[in-house]
């Protein structure tokens, strides 16, 4: 029992430096710009109501586009009630940046009309009331909690559940699975900051494809280096 608790103990720590460590090289890094979601908190000053409509609006879009949709869009409508009464037409133009802007123009009319007629006008902060809401899944609904109400929550995007992955922090399938287990893992106190190092980490240096694991200081702690980059690595340098 007290080697369980130790080797916990010691995954606590490991995942803490782990995340310095991230933190470190995206601050380094050439291009060290804040998320779009960190960018809205920061610039709304944590507006709920925007950090919603701003996670809806960045769903399969770059940050670059949904920065630009959105202050397009809240410079014309501040509000859900005002959101509410938009016309289609206008709110299509105006997030015409995103990704799958005819989808979300109606999602974001309509999830403000729900707020509008059921919230009183105001986003709920808890995930139960978040998740009954239109255009609302589980990483928008802890983006909310995170970026909005800075309440401790994983929001798992594609970057956190690949870096995870990669990492060897879970063995998992979907971004669902990976936030259970990140859950259990990660100690409270680094919730809030997790999101956003990682996509910024995973827009860096962690990429998709092509990770830059020579610039990268956790190559030791990998396993996607130890199992897929080295072996590679040392094929190339025996072919040689
Ligand atoms: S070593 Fe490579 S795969 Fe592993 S975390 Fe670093 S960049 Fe990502």
């Amino acid at each position: 029992m007290a080697r369980k608790g130790a080797l916990a103990d010691r995954k606590r720590a490991d995942i803490g430096l782990l995340l310095r460590k991230i933190a470190k090289m995206v601050s380094e890094s050439k291009d060290p710009r804040a998320t779009a979601l960190a960018e809205l908190k920061d610039t709304e000053e944590g507006d709920p109501f925007r950090i919603l409509i701003g996670t809806i609006l960045s769903q399969r879009t770059r940050d670059e586009q949904t920065t630009l949709a959105t202050e397009r869009l809240f410079k014309r409508f501040k509000s859900p009630e005002e959101l509410a009464r938009a016309k289609e037409a206008e709110v299509r133009e105006l997030i015409r940046p995103v990704g799958f802007y005819n989808m979300k123009t109606k999602g974001i009319i309509k999830v403000s009309k729900v707020l509008v007629g059921q919230f009183e006008g105001k986003v709920p902060s808890d995930m139960d009331a978040l998740l009954s809401l239109p255009s609302v899944g589980r990483k928008t609904a802890n983006c909310v909690l995170v970026y909005g109400f800075e309440k401790p929550a994983i929001p798992v995007d594609t970057h956190v559940h690949r870096i995870s992955n990669r990492l060897g922090l879970v063995e998992t399938k979907t971004p669902e699975q990976t936030e259970a287990e990140l859950v259990k893992s990660v100690p409270k106190r680094y919730w809030l900051r997790l999101n956003d190092l990682f996509v910024r980490f995973g827009q860096t240096t962690c990429k998709p494809i092509g990770p830059k694991c020579g610039e990268c200081s956790l190559r030791a702690q990998c396993r996607y280096y130890r199992e897929v980059v080295r072996p590679k690595e040392l094929m190339l340098a025996r072919a040689r």
